[in-house]
């Protein structure tokens, strides 16, 4: 169509909706689906934050805010950082979106020129790439091995570096693949980062509380001469289960906030008012979200040892024990170039999650959607008997394959 942008031309579809849409065809016609899809905690916001939302609009506050938050708010957002990640900025170097997915966007905005480089550890979130596209920059890919816990090897990364390189963008904890950066990788990477004067780090560290002991979060933003190079992500989404209060934030240098705080004027005009009451009650909660998040992360870690001990009794299937987030990246590549009767052939992770879902009802995302072709992803944001029927149906499924 001659009519359309090429901007918009340019643009992927985000590739797990095909798999979702079709889930939600099988729900509507009446065929159970296990669902393990979605990126989206099963837990509902807690309640106390959802009454500081539902206050809000019964006090009246419910008009335009400051375009970049309400003060209380980036308050708080200020002393989390300073008490959870020992960072400090002040207020102005925050700014509150509609959601950590637009703080990314215009992080990615502010920064990247036409012709830019951006480098994205593979598997990555899906939207990496595609934000990258909208600033007219170029996103160069380094794939990283399942044997290396899917972490970025720094020589790959020091080989990938270019006067052009702009940006890098870290997920730690990982969306998909739940990997957490220890302290002395992310050190020997803001070494790389350091050589290169241009290059900014955008931190992705939207699962932050979701990560299970004996690994910690550390922000990159806190390592030796990072402060000045690092634009820090973060959100209410996954660890307050508050996908659909959208509500993200950015921390970064002065300037470069004050610029992304420009384009949201012309945006959006800042987050929800009712949302953000609801994030200062979140933040309110304690450190690392206290005993309510202690409570889903303890939940979460069940599920994920339960899928682990199955996935590891399961020829055929390779997987990393994820450290935080709540999925597991299983890779089923053992098993591609099956033919099934009924089916046909099993030549990818796109035909293997068509075939898991359309003859087993199960609901995954095929792992080309994050760049690495061998693998599944598995959302445990579900409970525990859905997950138990759910192997048993990827085990029966699988059965024929070999
Ligand atoms: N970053 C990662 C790695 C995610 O998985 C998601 C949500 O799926 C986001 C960012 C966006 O979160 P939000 O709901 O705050 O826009």
């Amino acid at each position: 169509d001659t009519s359309l942008s090429p901007r918009v031309k340019s643009l992927k579809p985000s590739k797990t909706m095909v798999i979702t849409d079709l889930a939600a065809t099988l729900v509507q016609s009446g065929v159970p689906v296990i669902r393990l899809a979605a990126g989206e905690p099963d837990f509902d916001t807690p309640q106390i934050v959802a009454e500081a939302g539902m206050n809000a609009i019964r006090d009246g506050f419910t008009r335009y805010t400051l375009n970049a938050g309400i003060t209380e708010l980036r308050e708080a957002i200020c002393h989390k950082l300073k008490e959870e990640n020992g960072l400090s900025y002040a207020p102005d170097q925050i700014l509150v979106s509609n959601g950590a997915k637009q703080s990314l966007l215009q992080a990615v905005l502010a920064v990247c020129s036409p012709g830019d480089e951006v480098i994205i550890p593979a598997p990555y979130w899906v939207s990496y790439t595609e934000q990258a596209r909208l600033a007219d920059a170029t996103p160069v890919i380094i794939p990283t091995k399942i044997s290396d816990n899917f972490l970025l090897n720094p020589k790959d990364l020091e080989s990938k570096l270019t006067e052009k390189s702009r940006l890098l963008i870290l997920c730690s904890p990982s969306n998909p693949t739940g990997s957490v950066y220890p302290k002395s990788l992310l050190e020997e990477i803001a070494r790389i980062v350091a050589k290169h004067p241009r290059l900014m780090v955008l931190s992705d560290e939207i699962y932050e509380h979701i990560i299970y002991a004996p690994a910690t979060h550390t922000s990159f933003a806190s390592l030796p001469n990072m402060y000045e190079r690092t634009l820090t992500v973060n959100g209410f989404s996954k660890a307050f289960a508050m996908t659909g209060w959208r509500l993200g934030y950015l921390a970064g240098p002065k300037h470069i906030v004050a610029a992304c705080s420009k384009l949201q004027g012309q945006v959006s005009s800042g987050a929800s008012s009712i949302a953000q009451k609801a994030g200062v009650a979140a933040l309110g909660l304690g450190k690392a979200g206290g005993e309510t998040v202690a409570e889903m992360v303890k939940a979460y870690r069940e599920r994920r040892d339960f899928l682990v001990k199955n996935f590891r009794e399961m020829e055929g299937a390779k997987i990393s024990e994820p450290q935080g987030a709540f999925y597991l990246f299983i890779d089923f590549s053992a098993y591609y170039g099956s033919e099934v009767e009924g089916f046909g052939l099993i030549s990818d992770s796109s035909s293997l999650a068509l075939y898991f879902l359309d003859k087993f009802q199960v609901a995954m995302v095929p792992g080309d959607a994050f760049g690495d072709d061998t693998c599944i992803r598995i959302s445990y944001a579900t409970s525990l008997d859905v997950l138990r029927a759910a192997v048993v149906k990827i085990r029966k499924a699988l059965e024929p394959l070999r």
